[in-house]
């Protein structure tokens, strides 16, 4: 006997996702089989809404329901300094430390020329236009923050993100070295993140 289609489908979506194995999927999909019925429709809701519901803010490059998004628009955030970060879970993982009061650039990914992924497939060409606004009574970035992540893909953006904005002047900063080599930023916990923040350096 065969599985089912619609059982089969869902292991098979399932198990496209990353971190879930063939086994994970299949226990994923029975659970639902047997949950209330609910949770399969909330499951499917939410699924939906994640693609119809949000975008990407304007300004900072994050996920967001409203643009500009709720760092950008909030007028007590310090528009002088920008953290540059990988992707947007480094986003909430640093909100979530309270170490940061200035703006966000959300990167989405890192130059992996293995992967093809040059800086043209990144959000860089979005964050010169920032460093360079200083009509309209904006306050002027003096600080660029590099947080990508401590790993080779990390590092070469982080190179060249300074290289091509040292002309403009600004100070630009690294996080320091609180967060191992090889981790991901968007698990560091609290006090390990605002430690990498607060001993940034010259970069
Ligand atoms: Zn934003």
């Amino acid at each position: 006997m065969k599985v089912p289609k619609s059982v089969a489908s869902l292991i098979e979506v399932f198990e496209s996702l990353p971190g879930i194995g063939p086994k994970t999927a299949a226990r994923l999909t029975y659970y639902l089989l047997h949950a209330p019925d609910e949770l399969s429709q909330q499951l499917a809701e939410a699924a939906a809404d994640l693609k119809t519901k949000t975008k990407i803010c304007s300004i900072c490059q994050n996920i967001t329901e409203h643009d500009p998004c709720e760092v950008c628009d909030d007028p007590g955030r310090d528009r002088t300094i920008i953290c540059i970060v990988e992707d947007p879970l480094d986003v909430w993982a640093i909100e979530k430390s309270g170490s940061f009061l200035g703006l966000y650039h959300v990167l989405h990914g890192v130059i992996a020329p293995l992967e093809n992924i040059g800086p043209e497939e990144l959000k860089i060409n979005e964050l010169l236009p920032r460093l360079r606004q200083d009509s309209g009574g904006q306050a002027k970035v003096k600080e660029l923050i590099l947080a990508t992540n401590p790993s080779m893909e990390g590092e070469a953006t982080a190179m060249y993100i300074q290289r091509l904005t040292k002309p403009l002047g600004i100070k630009t900063t690294r996080i320091a070295r609180g967060i191992p080599i090889g981790a991901e930023l968007e698990y560091a916990d609290e006090v390990t993140l605002r430690r990498a923040l607060e001993g940034r350096k010259d970069y």
